[in-house]
C-alpha cells in the first residue's frame, strides 16, 4: 500500500510547489481532482499551499509509475501532513497564524468560520489550528442561555456542555479556564438573532461560578457561569487598572477543584442570601468566585427563587402567556432603587417583575408609588422566604444534594 513515509525526496515536494505556483491554486486542485485544505498549509517561498494535495502530487513526482498518494491514506493535521512536511524540511502554517481574525470580521455561520480557519466544527469555546488564542462564541438564538454581551460592564457566559453536569476539566471549559488562570485575552464572537457571527470584542475572563441550571434534557444540573469583561485589545497594557485588579482578586479567591461544583441543584434562598452577604464561606464547598459579579448573580437567583416564577407586583394584571428559552416564566429581576443611584445589589432591594409591571415601575406617572410598594413587598417576601427555609431545614429528609 502506498504510504506517506515513502515520500523522502524534498525535490519532489518542490516540483509540486512550483506546479502549484504556475497553475494557480484552483487549476492545480482541479487538475488532480483534489480539494482544499482547511487546517494546515505548507509555506514555501512565501506561498501558502494546501498540505495534503501538495504531498499527494509530490508522491507521484517521486514515484511516477504509482500515481497520486491517496489523500484518504493520511491526515492533514499535525500527525500526518504537518509531520511529513517538517521531516522533509518545509515550514507549515495555518490561516489563523497567517491572517488572524480582526475585530469586526463577520461570518455567515459556524461553517463559514470553519471553512476560513479550519479545525473542528465550531462549538462554544474553541482554538483555531496553530493558534493559541481561545475563541468564545455566543449565539442569541441559543442553545445556551447567555447574557447579551456588554462592552461596558462584566457579563455572564454559560459554560460549554448541553446536558449532564458541565465539566471544568475538559473541552471548551478547560480551554477557557486556562485563559482565566493565565489572564490571557480571548476573542469574543457574537451573533445577534438573524445576523452573522461577528468578532465583537476582546475579553478577559474575570472568574467563574457554579450555578444551578437545566440541561437540554430538562434535568437540573450544575452549570458554569463565566464572567467576561470586554477589554480594548489583546495587549494587557491597554486594559484599565480596574480589570487588572479584578483579575488578581478573582484568581486569588477562586477555588480550583474542577470537579466539585459549589452549587447544588437546589440551593436554598438562605444560602443564596448568605452568599450575597458574604457569609457563606463556612458552608460553601468549592468553585465559587467571590467577585461582585458572583454576588450579583446569587442575588438574582435568590429573587427568582423567592418569586416562585410569578410577578412580585401586587398590582400585576397578568403574566405573559409565553415562556422563555429555558421554559420558565418571563420575568425581569429589577433593582427597586437603581444601582447607579446608590441602590443595593441585594434581594431586599430587588423584585422579579413581568415585562408589563417592569415598564410601569419605570415609566408610570406613579413610579414613586410603585417603588414604595415594591420595597415593602421585597422586605416581606424576603422575611417569609427565610422563614420557609428555616422550616425546611428542620425536615429530617433534606433534598438530594450533588
Ligand atoms: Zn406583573
Amino acid at each position: 500500500m502506498p504510504n506517506l513515509s515513502e515520500l523522502t525526496d524534498p525535490r519532489a515536494v518542490r516540483r509540486a510547489a512550483e506546479e502549484f505556483r504556475d497553475l494557480g491554486r484552483d487549476a492545480f486542485l482541479a487538475k488532480y481532482e483534489l480539494t482544499r485544505s482547511t487546517d494546515y498549509y505548507a509555506l514555501i517561498e512565501g506561498q501558502l499551499i494546501d498540505s495534503k494535495p501538495l504531498l499527494a502530487v509530490a508522491y507521484s513526482n517521486q514515484y511516477p509509475d504509482r500515481g497520486l498518494l491517496p489523500v484518504a491514506r493520511f491526515s492533514g493535521g499535525t500527525g500526518g501532513a504537518v509531520r511529513a512536511l517538517t521531516r522533509l524540511g518545509f515550514a507549515t502554517t495555518t490561516r489563523a497564524l497567517q491572517q488572524p481574525p480582526e475585530l469586526g470580521d463577520e461570518y455567515r455561520d459556524r461553517t463559514a468560520i470553519q471553512d476560513a480557519y479550519g479545525g473542528d466544527r465550531v462549538a462554544g469555546i474553541i482554538r483555531f489550528p496553530g493558534d493559541a488564542v481561545v475563541n468564545v462564541f455566543s449565539d442569541a438564538s441559543g442553545p445556551y442561555a447567555d447574557d447579551s454581551p456588554s462592552l461596558l460592564t462584566p457579563f455572564g457566559y454559560r459554560g460549554e456542555g448541553l446536558s449532564g453536569p458541565q465539566r471544568l476539566d475538559r473541552g471548551g471549559n478547560a480551554r477557557l479556564d486556562a485563559a482565566f488562570q493565565a489572564a490571557v485575552p480571548v476573542r469574543f464572537w457574537y451573533r445577534p438573532k438573524g445576523e452573522p457571527f461577528r468578532f465583537l470584542t476582546w475579553v478577559v475572563v474575570l472568574g467563574r461560578a457554579w450555578v444551578a441550571g437545566t440541561g437540554q434534557d430538562g434535568l437540573d444540573r450544575p452549570e458554569i457561569e463565566w464572567e467576561l469583561e470586554a477589554v480594548p485589545g489583546p495587549d494587557s497594557h491597554t486594559w484599565p487598572t480596574k480589570v487588572h485588579e479584578s483579575l488578581i482578586d478573582a484568581r486569588e479567591t477562586t477555588d480550583n477543584n474542577p470537579q466539585a461544583p459549589e452549587s447544588r441543584s437546589h440551593t436554598s434562598y438562605a444560602d443564596l442570601v448568605d452568599r450575597v452577604d458574604q457569609r457563606g464561606q463556612g458552608r460553601r464547598s468549592t468553585g465559587v468566585v467571590r467577585t461582585d459579579y458572583a454576588r450579583s448573580a446569587a442575588a438574582r437567583r435568590a429573587v427568582l427563587d423567592r418569586s416562585g416564577g410569578v410577578c412580585e407586583s401586587a398590582r400585576c394584571t397578568g403574566m405573559p402567556a409565553e415562556l422563555n428559552r429555558q421554559g420558565r416564566a418571563i420575568l425581569d429581576v429589577d433593582h427597586i432603587k437603581d444601582l447607579a443611584l446608590g441602590g443595593e445589589d441585594h434581594p431586599l432591594n430587588m423584585v422579579a417583575l413581568c415585562p408589563n409591571c417592569h415598564a410601569c415601575k419605570t415609566r408610570a406617572k406613579n413610579a414613586v408609588g410603585w417603588r414604595k410598594e415594591l420595597l415593602a413587598h421585597a422586605r416581606q417576601a424576603h422575611t417569609r422566604a427565610l422563614a420557609d427555609n428555616g422550616a425546611a431545614n428542620n425536615n429530617p429528609h433534606p433534598g438530594q444534594q450533588l
